[in-house]
């Protein structure tokens, strides 16, 4: 029970790699809090699939790309001690880049990468007393290799990694560190809409020959979280099948 009395905020952590990480660090004892946008049916599917743990699962709608919202989450936060936060909200509204619109480039770029800082900011106000803290960030290879009609993705990735270099300096003698992982393709909602052919093209990718699982992913963050990874500042560490 590496988490023991350590509250963890997820966001995005009622679906996908986060509710797969909500359970992981559960089980391992910590106290939860996991947000969401919208889908309250998946926050409470979450909640059954805790089981006895859900004592220790707080579930908050707050979408991260408004910043009210993110500064009232703090707010009621105020001074309880959160020892992780994990920067997991992400969506894709991919085209092609002269088919872009700017609603689909802003909206990516506002939850993946300002959320990404709205959280933290608040996450480092937190934890700098402590002189604790874990902050981590789920990029992906779309922000170092890139794929064709994700350049609104690729570039919010892509800052999540240059934000994460910039604030490990700023915090890393207070006891916190800032790291990414960054997951291949794992079979979640994310993906659903992807093509079968695209999908084979993928997987055909991949060199272990298959997409991850999001348990995958989520034993990464509980390493990069524990205090064992305390030496451990500004990296990515690629949980991708060899991509
Ligand atoms: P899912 O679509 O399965 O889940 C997304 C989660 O994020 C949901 O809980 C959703 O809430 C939440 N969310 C979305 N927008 C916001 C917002 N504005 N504010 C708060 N919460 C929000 O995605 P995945 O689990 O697949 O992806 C999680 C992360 O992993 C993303 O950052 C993604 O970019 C990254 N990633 C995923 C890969 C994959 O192959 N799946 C590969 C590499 C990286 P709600 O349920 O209310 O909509």
């Amino acid at each position: 029970m590496k988490f023991t009395d350590q509250k963890v905020i997820i966001t995005g952590g009622t679906r996908g790699l986060g509710r797969a990480a909500s359970l992981a660090f559960l089980g391992e004892g910590a106290r939860v809090q996991a947000t969401y946008r919208g889908n309250e049916e998946a926050a409470e599917e979450l909640r059954s699939l805790a089981g006895e743990n859900a004592e220790r699962l707080t579930l908050t709608r707050c979408d991260v790309s408004q910043e009210d919202q993110v500064n009232a989450f703090w707010e009621e936060i105020g001074d309880q001690p959160v020892s992780v936060l994990i920067n997991n909200a992400g969506i894709r509204r991919d085209a092609l880049l002269p088919l872009m619109g700017i609603a689909d480039w802003q909206s990516v770029i506002d939850t993946n990468l300002t959320g990404g800082f709205l959280m933290s900011r608040g996450a480092v106000k937190n934890m700098l007393g402590q002189r604790y803290g874990r902050i981590l960030f789920v990029t992906s290879p779309a922000g170092r290799v890139g794929f064709q009609g994700q350049t609104n993705y690729g570039a919010s990735k892509a800052g999540q990694i240059g934000l994460t270099r910039s604030l490990c300096k700023e915090v890393a003698s207070r006891g916190i560190t800032v790291n990414c992982v960054s997951p291949g393709f794992i079979a979640t909602e994310l993906l659903d809409d992807l093509p079968e052919d695209l999908i084979r093209e993928y997987k055909k990718s991949v060199p272990a020959r298959r997409f991850g699982k999001p348990e995958e992913v989520a034993a990464a963050l509980l390493f990069l979280a524990s205090s064992d990874a305390a030496y451990i500042n500004g990296t990515t560490l690629e949980v991708a099948g060899g991509i």
